[in-house]
């Protein structure tokens, strides 16, 4: 009998702990391309990173153009920057939108370079700075296609990062909105992950983790930022998200958001936030779906006997956890138009559905169904 279903390796090594950035000395670096956001680099944070380097005599170019949501046309000027100083490593340092960036150079630079020399991949190394995507583990860029107004996900082994480093002392900084944001998509992340047709034994540790953790330490980091130990777990509860779900993939949740973020350019992990109550309700009507919601509201403590009603529960919790971090609850309270937002259904829903992340959702959506949800 054959009975194989997947594999699990996660090749990223992880450095974490407050302090950890000091590692970046130590990796034996020679010749960098730091990618990161204008804020970053004008806020003086980017010498967190500098600094290490400068201690090593290490070489370095800042490529700073990177803009939320981050686009090809600046992935391309970023591979031109890498291209005038061929990077034996690439530093990601920032949120995913950096990230995200870093990852689309080093695919782009690798395949130009790759005909030249086989080993030209750089290495590539994430410094994450905010609690929320996870990409320092996973083998997925969003990148956005503006004429397409889409955000695609790509997906590609030369995506994985080669180091990680978790140092909670940069996300100190970020304001109580985005904490929430991004810590709402850590959730959605793993909520995503464990109820995804590809689950395992594997993400599902990750994924129950990550979950407990965001419910007990997002609401303490949005509370005061200064809280260290709700800081860090939550930077680590982001990556253990990431590990699950880049052998999972996600779920409609996530193809509607960047769907979203593609027009209407909403923070992602705000847009994920909207959907998650509506998603769970979608999707607990398939019978499977609603008994894995109802074992992750039963590891959250409660215990209702009907798994349709452990599975709304959690729904509420979810709901809950949103209004103490005074989330929006619909997208009216985002600012979007109304009328432009009416007028999108259709092709959001229709940008969604061809999303790769729709293929592991746990209950298979129509069209319609999409264009219902969105309007709800
Ligand atoms: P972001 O990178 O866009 O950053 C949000 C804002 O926070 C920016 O203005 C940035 O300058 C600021 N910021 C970052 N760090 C800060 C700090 N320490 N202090 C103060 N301000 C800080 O937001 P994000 O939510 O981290 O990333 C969103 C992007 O990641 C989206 O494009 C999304 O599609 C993508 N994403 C990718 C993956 C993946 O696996 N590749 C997964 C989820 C999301």
């Amino acid at each position: 009998m054959v009975n194989w279903r997947g594999s699990f390796c996660v090749p990223t090594r992880i450095h974490y702990g407050l302090g950890s950035l000091e590692v970046l000395a130590q990796i034996g670096i020679k010749n960098a391309l730091i990618v990161s956001d204008p804020f970053l680099v004008k806020s003086g944070m980017i010498k967190n990173v500098t600094e290490q380097l400068d201690k090593a005599n290490i070489s370095y170019t800042i490529f700073s153009d990177v803009v939320p949501d981050p686009t090809v046309a600046v992935v391309v000027s970023g591979v031109a920057a890498a291209q005038k100083i061929l990077p034996e490593t690439i530093i990601a340092f920032g949120g995913g939108s950096a990230i995200d960036t870093a990852k689309g150079i080093l695919y782009f630079y690798a395949c130009i370079n790759e005909e030249k020399n086989e080993e030209s991949k750089p290495r590539l190394i994430v410094i994450p700075t905010t609690s929320g995507t996870g990409s320092e583990v996973t083998d997925f860029a969003v990148i956005t296609d503006e004429k397409a107004k889409a955000k695609i996900p790509l997906r590609d082994k030369k995506l994985m990062p080669n180091h990680a480093i978790l140092d909670a002392n940069l996300v100190r900084s970020l304001p109580p909105t985005v904490t929430a944001d991004t810590g709402i998509d850590v959730l959605t992340h793993a909520i995503e992950a464990y109820v995804s047709t590809l689950a395992s034994d594997f993400t599902d540790a990750l994924a129950e983790k990550a979950i407990r953790i965001v419910f007990d330490y997002l609401p303490k980091s949005y509370q005061n930022g200064n809280d260290d130990e709700a800081r860090v777990r939550m930077h680590d509860a982001s990556t253990l998200a990431g590990m699950a779900f880049t052998h999972t993939s996600l779920g409609i949740n996530h193809s509607m958001a960047h769907a979203l973020g593609g027009r209407f350019h909403i923070p992602h992990g705000r847009a994920n936030g909207i959907l998650l109550p509506y998603v769970i309700d979608y999707n607990s009507k398939e019978e499977k779906a609603a008994v894995r919601y109802a074992e992750i509201s039963r590891l959250l403590g409660l215990n209702y006997m009907s798994d349709i009603y452990a599975a709304k529960e959690l729904r509420n919790m979810v709901i809950k956890l949103k209004e103490n971090l005074e989330m929006p609850s619909c997208f009216k309270e985002t600012g979007i138009p109304e009328a432009d937002f009416l007028a999108s259904i259709e092709a959001l829903a229709a940008t969604a559905m061809r999303d790769s992340c729709t293929q592991t959702n746990p209950r298979v959506p129509t069209q319609e169904d999409l264009e219902k949800l969105f309007k709800k």
